[in-house]
C-alpha cells in the first residue's frame, strides 16, 4: 500500500503573531496554491491556530494543535481546550504524547490514549508520539519501551481512533539536539513499530503513517525519507521558518 508523505511542523511554545504572518506569507508565495508531493501541516501555539488557518486558506497546508483536553464535553476545566473548540478554530490534527508533555506535564500512556480518543471524537487526526531516552537506547531497551508505548495506544484507544491516527517516532535524545537518528536507526524503529501494530491489526499496520521526528533538517531529510517505513517527519526547530520547512517538504517525494 502506498502511503502519503506528511511533513508536520511542531512550533512548540515559539513565535508570535508577527512571525505567524511572515511564515504564512512566505509559504503562500512559495506554493501559490499548488501542492507538493508531501502533505503539509503546521502546529503553532494554540492561540495562533485560527489566525494561521485563515491566512493559509487556499493553500495546501493544514493547521493543527500541540495539545488537547482529555475531556470531550464542555465543563468546569479551567485552562483546557477541547477538541470541538480546536476544530472550531480550523485545526485538523493534534499532537498527543509528545515527550515534552510526557516529561514536563506528567502525561503517561493512559492520558495519551485518552487524548487521542478525544481528538478522534472531535474529528481531529491524533499524531501520537513515542520515543526512548538515551539511557534506554544505550541499555538496549528501545524496543521494549516503544512496544509498551504503542501497545498502550493499541489496547486503550477506540478502533476509530486507531484508524485515523498517525504515529511519530521521536527519540528523545534527538529532539532539539542537532543529533538526528541515522536513517538506518529510524527505519529499523519504524519497521519495528509497524510490526507491533501488525500484531494487532495487519491492515492498520499497512495504512498507518509513521513520521520520524528529532533534529530533522533540510540536509538530512532526504536520507531519512528513503526508509521504506518512514512516511514523513515531525519537525520542531526547522519548521519555524518557511524556507527550511519547505526544503524539508521538498525532500519528500
Ligand atoms: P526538533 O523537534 O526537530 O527541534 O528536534 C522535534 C519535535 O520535538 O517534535
Amino acid at each position: 500500500m502506498s502511503r502519503n508523505m506528511l511533513i508536520a511542523g511542531n512550533w512548540k511554545m515559539n513565535a508570535d503573531a508577527a512571525q505567524v504572518d511572515v511564515f504564512v506569507k512566505a509559504v503562500g508565495d512559495a506554493l501559490d496554491g499548488a501542492g507538493l508531493a508531501a502533505d503539509l501541516l503546521v502546529c503553532p501555539p494554540m492561540v495562533y491556530i485560527e489566525r494561521m488557518a485563515r491566512a493559509l486558506s487556499g493553500q495546501p497546508v493544514a493547521v493543527g494543535a500541540q495539545n488537547i483536553a482529555a475531556e470531550v464535553e464542555p465543563g468546569a476545566f479551567t485552562g483546557e481546550v477541547n477538541g470541538a473548540m480546536l476544530a472550531d478554530c480550523r485545526a485538523s490534527h493534534v499532537i498527543v504524547g509528545h515527550s515534552e508533555r510526557r516529561a514536563l506535564y506528567g502525561e503517561a500512556d493512559a492520558i495519551v490514549a485518552t487524548k487521542a480518543d478525544a481528538a478522534a471524537a472531535a474529528g481531529l487526526v491524533p499524531i501520537v508520539c513515542v520515543g526512548e531516552t538515551l539511557e534506554q537506547r544505550e541499555a538496549e531497551q528501545t524496543e521494549a519501551v516503544l512496544a509498551a508505548q504503542i501497545d498502550a495506544i493499541l489496547s486503550q484507544c477506540r478502533a476509530a481512533t486507531l484508524e485515523s491516527m498517525i504515529v511519530a517516532y521521536e527519540p528523545i535524545w534527538a529532539i532539539g539536539t542537532g543529533r538526528s537518528a541515522t536513517p538506518e536507526q529510524a527505519q529499523d524503529v519504524h519497521a519495528f513499530l509497524r510490526a507491533q501494530i501488525a500484531n494487532r491489526n495487519a491492515t492498520l499496520a499497512q495504512s498507518v503513517q509513521l513520521l520520524y521526528g528529532g533534529s530533522v533538517k533540510p540536509d538530512n531529510a532526504a536520507a531519512l525519507f528513503a526508509g521504506a517505513d518512514v512516511d514523513g517527519a515531525l519537525v520542531g526547530g526547522a519548521s519555524l521558518t518557511a524556507d527550511s520547512f519547505l526544503d524539508i517538504a521538498r525532500a519528500a517525494v
